[in-house]
């Protein structure tokens, strides 16, 4: 990573929407369907414990730099906290605090036992050397220590960080206590305790749901056009895992621009190209588009598999694709939302879409607590079962109350989470 892996920055907008108004707003639709308890929503509309950290690192000219980081438990009623940890110039405590709301409601969904964290540091890796990274890394990590642990709060990768960069948290947290702790971080390397298949989950969740999806709204994957923008390993292993199970790939974006071909890009060569040039920005068997252009594409599926607030009011009137699948967390504000209602668009939303990555996380905490190590079959396939499940309950509260399938997903999600609290109680 550090300078050789550039940074995803918004091209659509400069986020217009604050993402937890827009995460608060998604939770009041659910909680007013629900008929929560008013008392019991405003619990769970908020986060329980935001922790900022500043703290110094020491750059490479000897020079001291203070960065800003944040980890936010929006709640642990289910579990310990899970999230990842991401590294962005435009992490915020808002953003921060709607990802970490986004994780509850993605965990009880899937139904781990798990609640919702996320942290961030505001960080331009790509003007960072490896060294550098490294340092702000562990600092971060050792600040926020006294929140993390494989009990209480459990980090993992998120935009710009990796399985590198969650050995370096598991190394600073393992050394300060004195002994090895692999379950206090997951996405880590297969030689720390990593697990088989948690590089691609997220990707293959994707593919999973988008098969559910097609066989649900009747369209066959075989003569289904799909564009994903973002080439992150979300973006990327999403469109290289539905490249195998048989859709058409014709569009593809990364932070320098996009590629569209209308009889599909060959994936082999396109990440050939990719692996050579560091961009597929100028792979020959394609029309360049822009980033905006690939998003109103002519596709039957788009992929948004970036940053958030991609799909926004103002470009949702010429999205052409009929199914979007948000790989990202949060890419479409609930402007869009109710554009692409109108226009008949479906939306599987990021809390089902993305939420292959965190399954095979607490497949790899679980066999990390009991040291006994699954094979990567056996991984995928739990995972094919969990993500089908839940695709199968948020259809059928789509159904039974005539709303979206986001608000499905809500009514599933947003129910477990609040009979969990009921049924503890409220201390003292
Ligand atoms: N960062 C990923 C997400 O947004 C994975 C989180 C995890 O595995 O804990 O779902």
């Amino acid at each position: 990573m550090a300078k050789t892996s550039p940074i995803p920055v918004p091209t659509v907008h400069e986020v217009p929407d604050n993402p937890w108004h827009n995460a608060q707003l998604q939770f009041d639709n659910a909680a007013h369907l629900l008929n929560l308890e008013p008392g019991l929503a405003a619990v769970l509309r908020e986060v329980k414990r935001e922790f900022t950290v500043r703290f110094p690192v020491k750059m490479d000219d000897g020079s001291l730099r203070v960065f800003e980081g944040y980890r936010v438990q929006h709640n642990v009623t289910r579990g310990p906290a899970k999230g990842g940890i991401r590294f962005h110039p435009n992490v915020s405590l808002d953003e921060v605090k709607a990802l970490s709301m986004w994780m509850t409601w993605k965990c009880a969904l899937v139904n781990i036992p798990f609640g919702g964290a996320k942290g961030g540091v505001i960080v331009d890796p790509a003007n960072l050397s490896h060294h550098e990274l490294e340092r702000l890394t562990r600092r971060f990590a050792s600040e926020i220590s006294i929140l993390i642990g494989p009990e209480s709060d459990i980090p993992a990768p998120d935009v710009n960080t990796n399985g590198e960069v969650m050995a370096w948290i598991m190394d600073t947290v393992s050394m300060e206590k004195g002994y090895s702790i692999p379950a206090v971080v997951t996405g880590k390397p297969l030689d720390i305790g990593g697990s088989e298949g948690r590089p691609s989950a997220t990707g293959r969740g994707v593919t999973i749901v988008a098969l559910a999806a097609c066989r649900k709204l009747g369209m066959d994957p075989k003569s289904t056009r799909v564009a994903v923008q973002g080439f992150g390993n979300v973006g990327s292993v999403s469109a290289q895992l539905m490249h195998e199970a048989g859709f058409t790939i014709c569009g593809l974006s990364d932070v320098y621009g996009a590629i569209f071909n209308p009889e599909g890009l060959d994936m082999d060569e396109v990440m050939a190209f990719q692996r050579e040039h560091r961009t597929i920005t100028g792979f020959p068997k394609a029309t360049a588009l822009s980033n905006e252009e690939l998003l109103e594409a002519d596709v039957d599926i788009l992929v948004p598999a970036a940053l958030e607030n991609q799909i926004t009011g103002a470009n949702a009137g010429r999205i052409r694709a009929r199914l979007v699948i948000e790989g990202a967390n949060g890419p479409t504000t609930p402007e869009a939302d109710a554009i692409l209602e109108s226009k008949g668009v479906t939306v599987v939303p990021d809390i089902l879409a993305n939420a292959g990555g965190v399954t095979v996380s607490y497949f790899e905490w679980v066999q990390d607590l009991q040291s006994l190590f699954w094979e990567e079959g056996e991984i995928n396939k739990r995972l094919e079962k969990i993500m089908e499940r839940a695709f199968t309950q948020m259809v059928l509260q789509s159904e039974e109350h005539h709303c979206s399938w986001r608000l499905g997903a809500y009514l599933v999600a947003v129910k477990r989470v609040a009979d969990a609290t009921a049924v503890r109680g409220i201390y003292p």
